[in-house]
């Protein structure tokens, strides 16, 4: 069987390498992504920030496993043919997993892409270099978000560059869907490194070096857009049942309910009702979600029935700069402080070491399965990188 995944980030490549590790010599796995890098998305603050990002080629995380690594963005899938093109090649499969993550919402104001960063990987390598010289004559940066995403880059920024004078802009209030004393503590970190809160504050639009806003304007050197996640347009492009962020709608199983045949994880993928759990638009989503599929289209090559796809809630790690944080408790309780920023780090290693593992179980397999299965890396005419 041939399965293609699309999409090499915490979903995808958590699927590769257990379908890798599990298909028992029975699947091609054919891994495609835009970057040749894996991006550490949930580093992207610290790295506009300043922090060096650390080099992590997918062709290392694939080492050794036996899925064919392809670089390159696909345009176009034929969910009847059952063929994708990536740069100009048609890959077949019988299977599709879609893991194509999510970007910054940047269409529900004019002007946010011509004036204003988002936090993904050549936005904050921008914001990285920019900063310390917006920093060096003391000047303006305003975030738009009050979610963890904007709080998180605003408590990093102003702390990395102390002489920036750092606006959070938010439409309502800050951290909504936090209890009061998590957001009491963000609160006061926010204050701490010198951040200024702006809520109830809606941005009409964004113009050059300022924000037009239902209360007047706010200027700016850098304005950093974070108001939310949206899935990439290509699934609702190739016609599959998305909802209004452009996700795909998931089955128990996390087989696209249009097109049972194309599986989705990750910050693409939401379930429907009533299943009753909306998967976070987060790792703690996009890791069990890549591996269960795996799991279950390993299942399936074996001709067992797949699994359910189970959910249990994780609580909310936030980083509030380097040596603080905030850890939601179920309930309503905090932790907080450096144990919390502790924790955060933890959780970030553990999202690579969780992949670095999958690897490593795959690696061996492959070996000992031989390469009759499976044609030699780099002699298959998918493997363009490996
Ligand atoms: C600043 C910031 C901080 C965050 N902090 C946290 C946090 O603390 N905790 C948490 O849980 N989450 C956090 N998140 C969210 C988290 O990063 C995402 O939820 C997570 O990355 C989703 O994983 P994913 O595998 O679904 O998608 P992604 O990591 O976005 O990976 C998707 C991959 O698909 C590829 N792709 C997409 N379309 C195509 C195509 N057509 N062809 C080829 N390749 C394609 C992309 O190149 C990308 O590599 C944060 C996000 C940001 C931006």
């Amino acid at each position: 069987m041939r399965i293609a995944i699309i999409g090499a980030g915490y979903a995808g490549l958590s699927c590769a390498l257990r379908l890798a590790h599990k298909h028992g010599g029975r699947a091609e796995i054919t891994l495609i992504n835009g970057s040749e890098s894996f991006v550490e998305r949930i580093r992207l603050h610290e790295q506009a920030a300043g922090k060096q990002p650390r080099a992590l080629p997918l062709s290392e995380r694939v080492r050794g496993t036996g899925v064919r690594l392809r670089v390159g963005w696909v345009e176009r899938v034929d969910l009847q043919g059952r063929t994708l093109s990536v740069g100009g090649e048609l890959v077949g499969w019988d299977r599709l997993v879609l893991a194509l993550g999510s970007h910054t919402e940047t269409r529900s104001a004019p002007g946010i892409r011509e004036h204003a960063h988002t936090l993904d990987a050549a936005g904050s390598a921008t914001l990285s270099a920019l900063l310390p010289k917006i920093a060096a004559k003391r000047g303006r940066v305003v975030i738009v978000g009050g979610g963890l995403t904007g709080i998180e880059a605003a408590t990093e920024l102003a702390e990395a560059h102390p002489q920036l004078n750092v606006k959070l802009v938010t439409r309502g209030e800050l951290a909504p869907g936090f209890s009061e004393r998590a957001r009491a503590k963000m609160r006061t970190s926010l204050l701490r490194t010198g951040v200024e809160i702006v809520e109830q504050r809606a941005v009409r639009s964004v113009e050059p070096g300022q924000l037009d806003t239902a209360l007047g304007k706010l200027p700016f050197d850098a304005c950093v857009w974070a108001v939310g996640f949206v899935a990439p347009p290509l699934a609702r492009e190739l016609g599959l049942a998305v909802n209004e962020r452009g996700q795909v709608w998931v089955d128990a199983t996390l087989r696209s309910e249009s097109h049972p045949h194309v599986y989705a994880v990750g910050d693409c993928a939401v379930l429907r009702e009533p299943l009753g759990i909306a998967l976070p638009m987060g790792c703690k989503g996009a890791l069990p979600s890549g591996l269960h599929v795996a799991n279950n289209i390993a299942r399936a090559l074996t001709g067992k029935r797949e699994h359910p796809f189970t959910y249990r809630e994780v609580p909310y790690c936030v980083s509030l700069g380097r040596n603080d944080g905030l850890l939601q408790l179920p309930g309503g309780g905090v932790v907080a402080g450096r144990l919390a920023a502790r924790l955060k780090e933890l959780i970030c290693r553990g999202t690579l070491w969780a992949l670095a593992l999958e690897q490593r179980r795959a690696r061996p397999l492959f070996l000992l399965r031989g390469r009759s299965a499976l044609p030699a890396h780099g002699t298959h005419p998918h493997s363009a990188q490996a």
